[in-house]
């Protein structure tokens, strides 16, 4: 992007920056200019109006430099508190990928690749009616496919799909993040990609593999379930929307169908979390009272801008009516909430248009700030050029992932908790992964996991 960079540094701060300094200056002249959209050289002119860099040289030169671009880049967090530069995360600038794969709706897949021990499930004849003229081969294991093409991020939403036998993880608590409090929620792991395309999406940076992975063997997801449930003491939480979106692809997996009556009646409420519009199958279905359909929400013009072939914000509101009038319990995650300028505006709106188009009380709502690893803003970065969000006020946090400083996070936590609850003092509300001073802002006295669950399981 700066071609001769280094030679502007060196002739207009007279200082010459070595490989490491040059990395950082580059980083944060390109955020800054992203986000503001500033010139480069009204951005030098302004920097040096505003700091005394004469009076430096050498190191010194550099770090008042650094510090001065750092204030800049972060002017909110710099007016509240000093920041620790060891907190801000300067990589490398890459190029933006070109030969990106496009989510198309609604999906259709490329080529079908089935495991050769799942060759007859029901899964493989679903795809087969509905892409008849769509090839399909098959493989001893899907990793096979990984021996005769290589892997690269571009791959990535290649419209591939592998329907498999899953072997191992069936069942598994939600990770969490380190030194923040869970909330106790099981994954059942039903697939994994997703055929929509978040810019925020943490698979972005699991995956290895391009497409869909989908189990063609969903029976004996309910064996194991029977036997972790025979030894389950007390409810829980379990859903399937953490590696895949829960109904993306329900037209075509039928999945639901399955799900619905196995948990139906036992002691854990199951959660489908989705940001589609495929209910079909859920509105055949007589709704049991342990099944909760949620939704993911943002305002327009994020969902719009970042999460690509999703249905869209009016789209979302009208199902999960569809959904509530037929009698399922319902939910919302307000996450990833992004923190841009009249944020505050924004999601207050989209809150009185949730409760405009939806009776409370709802089953939950989870509200969690943008957060993610140091690698995926990389990711993004070469993936959506259309994307700031990660150039907002995002430093390291205490598990080395990058998030808003405490300040703001508590900031939008108390504006979200107001504007839900001038609306509805009845549904729970929790965070995801917030450390225990932040759970404060819920003025519900939680601060453990047992807690939690006896808070959002109504016990
Ligand atoms: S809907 Fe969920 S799983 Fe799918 S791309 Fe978006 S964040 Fe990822």
């Amino acid at each position: 992007m700066f071609e001769d960079l280094k030679q502007t540094i060196q002739s207009q701060f007279d200082f010459s920056p070595n490989k490491n300094q040059m990395r950082d200056i580059e980083r944060l002249l390109f955020e800054i200019i992203r986000r503001d959209d500033i010139a480069l050289n009204a951005l030098i002119a302004d920097l040096k109006s505003k700091t005394p860099l004469d009076k430096y040289y050498g190191r010194n030169k550099f770090f008042a430099i650094k510090e001065a671009l750092i204030k800049r880049r972060f002017p909110l967090t710099a007016a509240h508190q000093k920041i620790d530069t060891k907190k801000v995360f300067s990589s490398k600038l890459r190029k933006p990928i070109a030969d990106n794969w496009q989510i198309h709706k609604p999906f259709k897949p490329l080529k079908i690749f089935v495991e050769k021990e799942v060759r007859e499930c029901e899964l493989l004849d679903n795809f087969k009616r509905k892409f008849p003229a769509v090839d399909i081969e098959e493989l001893n294991y899907y990793s096979d496919y990984l021996k005769t093409n290589k892997f690269s991020i571009s791959q990535l939403k290649k419209p591939l799909v592998f329907i498999v036998k899953e072997k191992w993880d069936f069942i598994k608590p939600c990770p969490c993040t380190k030194n923040h409090v869970c909330c106790g929620y099981w994954i059942l792991n039903l697939g994994f990609g997703c055929s929509f395309d978040c810019s925020y999406c943490f698979l972005q940076h699991y995956t290895n593999f391009p497409g869909l992975l989908l189990p063609g063997n969903i029976e004996d997801f309910f064996e194991q379930f029977d036997a972790f449930y025979r030894k389950l003491k007390k409810p829980i939480r379990i859903g399937t929307g953490e590696f895949c979106d829960s109904l993306a692809l329900d037209n075509i997996t039928g999945y639901s169908k399955k799900l619905i009556p196995y948990f139906e009646g036992k002691h854990v409420l199951f959660e489908l979390k989705t940001k589609s519009t495929n209910i079909a199958n859920l509105v055949d279905i007589s709704p049991p009272s342990n099944i909760v359909i949620s939704w993911s929400l943002n305002p327009s013009n994020i969902a719009e801008k970042e999460e690509l072939g999703a249905a869209s914000l009016e789209e979302r509101l009208l199902a999960a009516k569809k959904v509530q009038d037929k009698g399922y319990r319902i939910a919302f995650h307000f996450d990833p909430i992004i923190h841009f300028e009249g944020w505050e505006k924004e999601y207050k709106e989209l809150i009185d248009k949730l409760y405009s188009h939806l009776k409370p009380p709802f089953a939950w709502i989870s509200l969690g700030t943008l957060r993610s690893n140091r690698e995926l803003k990389n990711i993004v970065e070469s993936r959506f050029t259309q994307s700031s969000i990660f150039y907002g006020e995002l430093l390291l946090g205490e598990d080395k992932k990058l998030r808003y400083p405490e300040f703001i996070r508590r900031k939008i936590y108390e504006s979200m908790v107001k504007y839900i609850k001038q609306h509805d003092q009845k549904t729970p509300i929790y965070l995801c992964m917030e450390n225990k001073k932040m759970w404060g802002v819920l003025g519900e006295n939680l601060d453990s996991t047992p807690q939690i669950e006896k808070y959002l399981l109504n016990l």
